[in-house]
């Protein structure tokens, strides 16, 4: 049993006030392999006391200094890529291989905020006024556990970057790669006070870090229910918020596209991470002239991956986070049967061979209608709505026809025709043609999954204040 007894603030590990601590479960075999200190309001007090009186002496260091700094934590990040990679498997069921992959690549991205760092000394001359970008203040971050390194990177790195303190919280379901990013941050001696995380429920810490009276920003990755609760909590300070919340994206296959790499190729992003991606492309949008081929593509491929132990090699398909995700997704399982979906493939029972532990299968419906619970709300499981349409124009409005706007995806006979159709998606991001994904592009939704954008350089600009000087 690893054991977490501490949390970081101020550049040291320091006891909790708070009392007692939170499980981390396997979601594999259900069993707790470590323990983290729940922190109180008196801890959340002392990080955000910590960020705050750092950031004089932080956000005044000049960019070189602040990019010496991430170079450094890269660095130490990148020689702890394995502890990272199965602290992440075991606690949220990523199979362990591609964990190195889809959860930890990201690393190699954080460095790049070295050199963004200096575009905080780009100053703009207007006329007779000189107009500088300068660092928001101090952040509280609160993260979800489905990409848990991913999502800390992209807020920890520009606040870094920008000249920025801050106090983080993971979800109670996935602190482990927190600690670790942590004890990177200890090795390096980042000046103190910079950096401070707190570990605990989310239900106890959230209210008190989005109404901090010493946060000057809060941005949030997770559910659009608790990002509607945060901006809400925030708006009586008027705090910047950001939010990167829910998806339920459409990927449009036209009809003269080549059909079995583009079903493939959607069949795939969606059970990767057992369906636990806010991007993923979870309703199919396929011509009705070519839907019997497509559903048969779907099939197969769904059927031909591996589901089974995180740990395994040859895994394509690990567990859900946890129990309650499993409940979760079956739940909606049973609604779209209930709705009148056909199951194509998967289904409410264990996967061949299992009987424990928060597995699904890989599950297809067919002859979806748009209006379905299924179509409408964020499944967050290894769930695929194939939805049939008869012209581009109803694929389209079909896509668009969401209260989310995160993703989405189209493979069209050419890149042009892709972009074409890409350009009517009301989506943050679109996937063409199977283009890969990019850490260095901006990610963020439109409607309700949420505002500001994470990444790349216009993942900076949630983190500057700009002044304008008229001299
Ligand atoms: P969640 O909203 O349940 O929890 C997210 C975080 O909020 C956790 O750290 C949790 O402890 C904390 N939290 C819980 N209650 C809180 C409260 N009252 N106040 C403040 N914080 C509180 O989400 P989740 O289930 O952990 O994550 C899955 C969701 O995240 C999905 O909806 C997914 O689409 C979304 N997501 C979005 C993006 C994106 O970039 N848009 C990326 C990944 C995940």
């Amino acid at each position: 049993m690893q054991r977490y007894e501490k949390l970081f603030i101020n550049g040291e590990w320091v006891a909790p006030h708070g009392s007692g601590f939170t499980s981390v479960v396997n979601p594999a075999t259900e069993e707790v392999f470590a323990e983290v200190a729940n922190a109180d309001l008196d801890d959340v007090n002392a990080a955000f006391a910590a960020a705050r009186a750092a950031f004089p002496a932080w956000s005044a260091t000049r960019a070189a200094e602040r990019a010496d700094w991430i170079t450094k934590l890269h660095a130490a990040l990148d020689k702890r890529r394995d502890a990272l990679a199965l602290a992440i498997s075991q606690s949220m069921g990523c199979p362990l291989e591609i964990a190195k992959i889809i959860q930890v690549n990201c690393v190699s991205a954080f460095k790049k905020f070295a050199e963004r760092a200096f575009e905080m000394e780009v100053e703009k001359q207007v006329n007779n006024s000189l107009v500088v970008r300068e660092p928001v203040g101090v952040c509280a971050f609160i993260t979800p556990w489905n990409y848990p390194l991913y999502q800390l990177i992209g807020k920890v790195a520009p606040a870094l970057a920008t000249g920025c303190t801050m106090v983080l919280k993971p979800s109670s379901v996935t602190p482990l790669q927190d600690l670790i990013f942590a004890e990177a941050v200890a090795e390096i001696g980042l000046p103190k006070g910079v950096f401070n995380l707190v570990t605990g429920r989310g239900g106890v810490l959230g209210d008190a870090m989005v109404t901090h009276p010493e946060a000057d920003m809060v941005s949030f990755t997770g559910s659009t229910a608790t990002g509607r609760r945060i901006q809400r909590l925030a708006a009586d300070s008027v705090k910047r918020v950001c939010l990167e919340l829910g998806g339920k994206s459409a990927f449009i296959i036209t009809e003269d596209a080549p059909l079995e790499q583009a079903v493939s190729f959607g069949v795939k992003d969606v059970m990767i991470n057992s369906g636990q991606t806010c991007i993923a492309l979870s309703r199919m949008l396929v011509p009705a002239s070519r839907y019997e081929e497509a559903a048969a593509i779907a099939k197969q491929v769904a059927e031909g991956l591996k589901v089974g132990d995180p740990m395994a090699a040859d895994t394509y398909v690990g567990p859900m986070s946890s129990m309650g995700q499993r409940d979760t997704v079956l739940g909606y399982i049973q609604k779209g049967l209930d709705e009148g979906a056909k199951l194509l493939t998967g289904g409410l029972d264990y996967p061949e061979g299992i009987s424990r532990g928060a597995y699904v299968r890989p599950t297809i419906f067919r002859d979806v209608h748009n209006k379905m619970t299924i179509a409408q709300e964020e499944i967050f499981g290894p769930v695929i709505c194939m939805i049939p349409y008869h012209t581009l124009d109803e694929a389209i409005s079909i896509a668009n026809d969401s209260v989310y706007g995160l993703s989405g995806g189209v493979w069209a006979a050419t890149r042009e025709e892709g972009i074409r159709i890409a350009r009517q998606l009301r989506t943050g991001g679109v996937y063409v043609n199977g283009g890969d994904f990019n850490y260095d592009a901006p990610l963020g939704g439109y409607k309700q999954s949420g505002n500001g954008r994470e990444w790349g350089d216009f993942g900076m600009h949630e983190f500057y204040e700009i002044k304008s000087m008229q001299l």
